[in-house]
């Protein structure tokens, strides 16, 4: 039940920059991994390689079934239907409202007020977004303009968001970086939670090794673009 499986993986950027070099990584259902490495080390590399936003310069990338590294238009975009993005920082659209941008998410495409007086939200979706929002607790400013939030309650939505895809994989690329501790902490507690209670499997990249014993079932650590750790975080106490 391997939903990631990369192997051999190596990623040399058009300028000569190796940002990965001869990676192996698997994650199963369910799994949380916390991907932990200093800046510059390939994290982020790694994560867009498994959404095909990067492509591999050898070896292979599957994920769900799916070989990445020669998928169609097709199937890239299905397997990117299936993995859910969270990012340091939050991408929501601010003068529209906190309900419309997370019933867009369920949509697939970025909202605009254009398309959204184009497209009236059918009430199943409105359903969905007020379930997903009240499941990050935030359904109660589901009619304020995303401007009016703070950037926990920000991330927050971006999360309820993301869940309107249905993911079976969670990319979160140093979710809580921007927010302040308390705030990232709860973030946190709720992207556990949340994939907890849906089994999904979540990547999360972080630079604070306090966060990352807090949550981290599984490490994984980059160091200059390879594999320079892969364990269970009670085996890393044993070797301090
Ligand atoms: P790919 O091999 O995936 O096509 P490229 O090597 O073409 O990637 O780079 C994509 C873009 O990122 C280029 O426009 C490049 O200039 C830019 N870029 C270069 N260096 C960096 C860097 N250190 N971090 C982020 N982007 C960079
Ligand atoms: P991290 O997420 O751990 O900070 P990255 O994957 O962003 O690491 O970067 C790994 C290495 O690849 C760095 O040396 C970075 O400058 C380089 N890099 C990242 N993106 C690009 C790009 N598009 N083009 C060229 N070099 C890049």
């Amino acid at each position: 039940d391997e939903v990631i499986r990369v192997r051999n993986l190596t990623k040399v950027y058009r300028n000569g920059t190796q940002a990965l070099h001869d990676i192996d990584f698997s994650a199963a259902a369910g799994e949380t991994v916390v991907l932990l490495g200093a800046n510059g080390s390939g994290k982020s590399t790694l994560q867009k390689c498994l959404n095909g936003l990067v492509a591999a310069t050898s070896g292979s990338v599957n994920v769900l079934g799916t070989e990445v590294t020669s998928a169609n238009k097709r199937q890239l975009t299905q397997v990117r239907q299936q993995v859910g993005m969270v990012h340091q920082r939050i991408h929501l659209v601010r003068e529209l409202s906190v309900l419309t941008n997370v019933i867009h998410g369920g949509l697939g495409r970025a909202p605009s007020p254009r398309n959204w007086l184009s497209a009236t939200a059918k009430k199943a979706q409105r359903e969905e977004a007020l379930e997903a929002l009240n499941r990050v607790g935030m359904a109660h400013v589901a009619g304020k303009r995303a401007e009016q939030l703070s950037g926990g309650q920000q991330q927050r939505v971006a999360i309820a968001r993301m869940l309107m895809q249905r993911p079976k994989i969670v990319l979160a690329d140093e979710p809580v970086a921007a927010l302040d501790p308390r705030a990232g902490r709860a973030v946190m507690d709720m992207l556990w939670d949340i994939t907890e209670e849906h089994n999904l499997t979540l990547v999360c990249t972080l630079h604070q090794l306090e966060l990352a014993r807090d949550y981290g079932s599984r490490i994984v650590a980059l160091r200059a673009g390879s594999l320079d750790i892969d364990a269970h975080i009670s085996e890393l106490a044993d070797h301090q």
